[in-house]
């Protein structure tokens, strides 16, 4: 929020916002990553005043405990109810809205009107299915849901509305909670996807909870995209849809209709899998004389003189073989080789060290990391031999567990 507002003032402000038609809702879509198209996206709550945006971590605290928050969630419902139909009276594309509740809305008192009730109201009063909208609820409120709550969730659901949970692993999660409830998707929070591709906890977290999501026969949606990596890596662990910077940030209503009028999407290419090794050095020269080596046995060959770069690539690319050199300033090929073997358990890994670096071979070798190694300077017939049989080793490695989670082999 900019400037030295107080909070009285901003108290007073919010509270007239409404009436004052300040309250925007902006669209974020959501992508299929099996197809690459719009199949969703969430309404997120914006306030214009005073001439500027104010985003929601900046009002909807405050708005929730001065119990505002009540009213605001029902215009939006409200607006995202009369939006759709105005699209689908327009012929306009249309997707499925996720909308955001707030604890408040499921603990109404017993003079308000519950939450089931509610949407239904404004479904009718513009003559909407229930299927053009859901609703993302966060795990802390569903972890301190009593039992009239879950029959609201029940009844909602039951009514034909689907049910997100958001945020996923960010609060106390009680897995009991999952196969109680009605849910139909569940929404990976962004501070894990932040990091899936370099750090091998978060791959792991991620891969873990797409799993468990997945035997609980729930979509999948990863939060927060930004990169190209990032979209790579939730493609290859089976995640279902992102939504994220990377695709789009949320918009006013008129540039996502344009957005579903175009028919934008993000290309995904199933293209032919062919052999493809990288090669990782911090001397270009090395990267250069193996790439000629090796480049007449028809592989496709990728180069980077940073491991950091590398994982990026990795996320991005198929690659079945690594070669990486060991001393490298950026970051040890040990280290690098064994984040690889974090988050591409399958991937057949190599390094090429001097002499001097025998130790760091042997921690790499005991820690699984590397399948070989190979010394420099190097026999040119005795690397590719080795390479060749890389490939091979990867294709064994697939066939015995296809595509199993939590196997890592060397
Ligand atoms: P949320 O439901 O988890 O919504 C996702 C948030 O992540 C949105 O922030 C969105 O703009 C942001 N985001 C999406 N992709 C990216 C990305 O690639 N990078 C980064 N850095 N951020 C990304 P926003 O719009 O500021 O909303 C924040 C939170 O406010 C929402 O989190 C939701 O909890 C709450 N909120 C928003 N609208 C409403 C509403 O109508 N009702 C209620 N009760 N809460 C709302
Ligand atoms: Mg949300
Ligand atoms: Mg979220």
């Amino acid at each position: 929020m900019r400037g030295a507002i107080d909070r009285p003032q901003l108290e007073s402000a919010l509270r007239h916002a409404q009436e004052r038609k300040e309250l925007r809702v902006h669209y974020q879509p959501r992508v299929d990553l099996h197809n690459g198209q719009i199949v969703a996206a969430e309404a997120l709550l914006r306030w214009q005043h005073d001439g500027a945006l104010v985003q929601p971590n900046d009002f909807i605290p405050l708005a929730e405990e001065t119990g505002l928050i009540q009213r605001m969630g029902t215009w939006v419902l409200g607006e995202v109810c009369r939006q759709q139909r105005d699209w689908l009276d327009r012929g306009v594309p249309n997707v499925t809205i996720g909308v955001n509740v707030s604890q408040r809305q499921l603990r109404a008192r017993a003079a308000d009107e519950e939450l089931p009730a509610l949407c239904r109201r404004l479904l009718d009063a513009v003559d909407l299915d229930a299927r053009w909208i859901e609703l993302e609820l966060t795990e802390s409120l569903l972890m301190e849901t009593p039992e009239r709550t879950i029959a609201q969730l029940q009844e909602l659901n039951d009514a034909g509305i689907k049910l997100a949970i958001d945020d996923f692993g960010t609060g106390y999660s009680s897995l009991a909670y999952l196969t109680q409830l009605p849910l139909s998707y569940l929404k990976i929070d962004r501070s894990f996807v932040n990091h899936v591709c370099t750090e091998p906890n978060s791959a792991a977290v991620a891969r873990a909870i797409i799993g468990l999501a997945h035997s609980l026969r729930l979509t999948v949606i990863a939060e927060g995209v930004e990169t190209a990596a990032q979209l790579g890596f939730l493609r290859k662990v089976d995640c279902d849809e992102m939504q994220g910077f990377y695709f789009s940030r949320p918009l006013p209503a008129d540039q996502f209709e344009a957005m579903l009028v175009a028919g934008e999407s993000i290309a995904v290419s199933a293209g032919p899998s062919t052999e493809t090794l990288l090669l990782v050095d911090d001397e270009v020269s090395i990267l250069r004389s193996l790439t000629r080596l090796l480049r007449r046995d028809g592989y496709n060959i990728l180069t980077t003189t940073d491991p950091r770069e590398g994982l990026e690539m990795l996320s991005i690319n198929d690659v079945q073989v690594i070669i990486s050199d060991q001393r490298m300033p950026l970051m040890a090929g040990s280290e690098f080789l064994h984040r690889v073997r974090e988050i591409h358990p399958d991937t057949v890994r190599m390094m090429l060290t001097g002499y001097a670096d025998l130790e760091s071979v042997k921690d790499a070798i005991n820690r699984g990391a590397i399948w070989r190694y190979l010394t420099k300077p190097w026999e040119g017939d005795e690397l590719r031999r080795l390479v060749r049989e890389g490939f091979r080793e990867y294709v064994l490695r697939r066939g015995n567990h296809g595509n199993a989670i939590s196997t890592t082999p060397a």
